[in-house]
C-alpha cells in the first residue's frame, strides 16, 4: 500500500520542537518520551525521526541504520526505566488498530501487571 504522511501531526511538531516533551532518550534516529496520559507507571512511546507513519511502513522503508536506532531506544528505555518484570510493546495501527496520532510509535507499557490482553 501507499503511505502518505501528515507532517502536521503532533508528534511531527514534537520532532521539530513546537510542542515540548518529557524525553526519556533520544538519539540520531530516534526519540523517547512520556506518554501524556499514562496508562500504567511506565507508558513510554518511542518514535522513529523519520516520515513513517505505522510500524509497517517504517518496517518496509526505513533504513537499516534508522531501525538499528529505533531498536536501540526500544532497549535503553527499557533498561531506563526499569521494567525488569516485563511489559508490552504496542504499535497501534490505523483504523483498526485505533491509532490517533498518524506518526509511527511504539508504546512501552509497564511498572504492573497488565493482566491479559488476548484470549
Ligand atoms: P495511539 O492511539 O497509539 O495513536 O496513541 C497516541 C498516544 O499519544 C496516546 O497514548 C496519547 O496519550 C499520546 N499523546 C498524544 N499527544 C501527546 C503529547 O503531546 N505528548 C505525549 N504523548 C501524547
Amino acid at each position: 500500500m501507499e503511505f502518505s504522511y501528515d507532517d502536521q501531526n503532533i508528534f511531527a511538531r514534537i520532532l521539530r520542537g513546537e510542542i515540548p516533551n518529557k524525553t526519556v532518550f533520544e538519539n540520531d534516529h530516534a526519540l523517547a518520551f512520556h506518554d501524556i496520559e499514562p496508562q500504567a507507571p511506565v507508558h513510554v512511546l518511542v518514535i522513529p525521526k523519520g516520515a513513517y507513519v505505522s510500524l509497517d511502513h517504517f518496517a518496509g522503508a526505513a533504513t537499516p541504520e534508522e531501525q538499528a536506532g529505533f531498536m536501540q531506544a526500544v532497549a535503553e528505555v527499557c533498561r531506563i526505566t526499569g521494567v525488569d518484570d516485563g511489559f508490552r510493546a504496542i504499535a497501534n495501527t490505523r483504523a483498526h488498530g485505533v491509532q490517533d496520532v498518524p506518526h509511527f510509535h511504539l508504546h512501552i507499557i509497564g511498572g504492573r501487571h497488565l493482566g491479559r490482553m488476548l484470549p
